[in-house]
């Protein structure tokens, strides 16, 4: 049985039972699962993970769901020593969590197996979600794997590759006229007239849950500690209030010392109302309308902003923003002395770390851990201009001929 025993608002602190809840019905705040840590103390121990699956289901126990998982084997991805990258930016204890590594992609397999399982759970036979992308991917796959129906809803501006990465599992697919928050908005009313989970509306409190994993894993990766900086990006805000979710749940049940994690946020400058609130000094997130290439994240109207923002103060971290040409050459950096093609996503996150450690706000012997979410062959267009082969006859003449001097 699931440790999870209600849902809450953040906000007026009104209780929920553990059912298909988008928002608080009061204040139409986020809800969050609480859980019984007491009992959950109980059944984990820092053991306990090492028993179980290579996957994000190792911790299963921490998560809010009961019965069978629907899992197309997500998470426990690499935690990978990144000195070639560290020694080219001036950090000597870089590593990367490698989330471009999981069954669709993304880090969106993590809240979907936690979200979809949940909707199967409840009753649902069908799935649905308002994305960018790579989170209707991850929805299709899991239907698929599950036998259930799926209704997935897309901006008709998204990636192509994106699209067949999607198609590929026989959803219906949806493409909105429109920008993502249209996409949201659309799904938002059609929640009311559909018997559908919708893994981020409806089911939104589960799928929360799915990307604590992240913290978990590298915490255990990390041989029970946390790093002292982490930086991660931001759409929603979710996933990278969840990774501190993921820190503070572990130090609850004992299983490592409270983290003192500086946490730090990073966003596309051309969509980042999360970054803006931090630097001004508000609480409150004006949205934007979002015009980067970094789409998957390209939210402007961030659910989570707000959390994002206090974690990020909370912890002493911070948020920072770069541009479309700053976060290209973050994608290429990446992979030139790491190995990695990241989507723009990651871009994002590498071109932000690379100011933090010039600027000196993260320290060259501070342990830092990177998370790169999603993988980059679907979103090519953002590092479009690197292609520039050689180009031969068949015989060692032209070789030699057209290479000249690079030999
Ligand atoms: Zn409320």
């Amino acid at each position: 049985m699931s440790f999870a025993k209600s849902l809450l608002c953040r906000k007026c602190g009104q209780v929920y039972p553990v059912e298909a809840i988008s928002r608080c019905g009061v204040c139409l705040s986020p809800l969050e699962v609480i859980y019984d840590y007491e009992a959950m103390a109980g059944a984990m121990n820092r053991d306990k993970p090492t028993t179980g699956p290579t996957s994000m289901w190792r911790y299963k126990e921490m998560l809010p769901v009961d019965g069978e998982v629907i899992d197309i084997g997500t998470g426990f991805t690499p935690l990978v020593k990144a000195d070639t990258l560290g020694k080219e930016i001036g950090l000597d204890r870089l590593y990367i969590k490698n989330d471009c590594l999981t069954p669709t992609y993304s880090f969106k397999d993590r809240p979907v197996s936690v979200a979809a399982t949940k909707a199967r759970e409840l009753g649902f036979d069908t799935l649905a979600c308002a994305s960018t992308g790579n989170l209707a991917a991850s929805v299709a796959a899991h239907a698929a794997k599950a036998g259930l129906k799926a209704y997935v809803f897309v901006p008709a501006s998204v990636e192509p590759g994106k699209l067949i990465g999607i198609a590929i599992y026989n959803p219906n697919l949806v493409t909105v006229e429109g920008s993502y928050d249209d996409v949201n908005r659309l799904c938002a009313r059609l929640v009311e007239r559909y018997q559908w989970g919708f893994i981020n509306i409806n089911l939104r409190p589960y799928y929360a849950e799915g990307s604590k994993t992240l913290g978990y894993e590298v915490a255990e990766q990390l041989g029970w500690r946390t790093p002292d900086c982490v930086i991660a990006p931001a759409g929603s805000g979710l996933m990278f209030t969840r990774i501190w979710k993921g820190f503070d749940e572990l130090a609850t049940l004992g299983m490592i010392e409270p983290a003192s994690t500086h946490m730090f946020v990073a966003q596309a400058a051309g969509s980042s109302p999360i970054v803006n609130a931090y630097q001004s000094g508000n609480q409150h997130v004006n949205p934007v309308t979002p015009n980067t290439i970094a789409k998957s994240i390209a939210i402007g109207n961030p659910a989570d902003g707000q959390l994002a923002i206090s974690v990020a103060r909370q912890s002493g971290g911070g948020a920072i923003a770069v541009s479309d040409d700053e976060l290209s050459d973050g994608v290429k950096l990446l992979a030139e002395t790491e190995g990695i093609f990241a989507e723009a996503t990651g871009g994002v996150v590498i071109a932000s770390l690379k100011q933090l450690a010039a600027s000196g706000t993260i320290k060259r012997d501070e342990l830092t851990v990177a998370f790169i979410t999603g993988a980059g062959p679907r979103t090519q267009e953002s590092v479009a201009d690197i292609v520039k082969p050689y180009t031969v006859q068949p015989s060692i003449e032209s070789f030699e001929e057209v290479m000249g001097a690079h030999v």
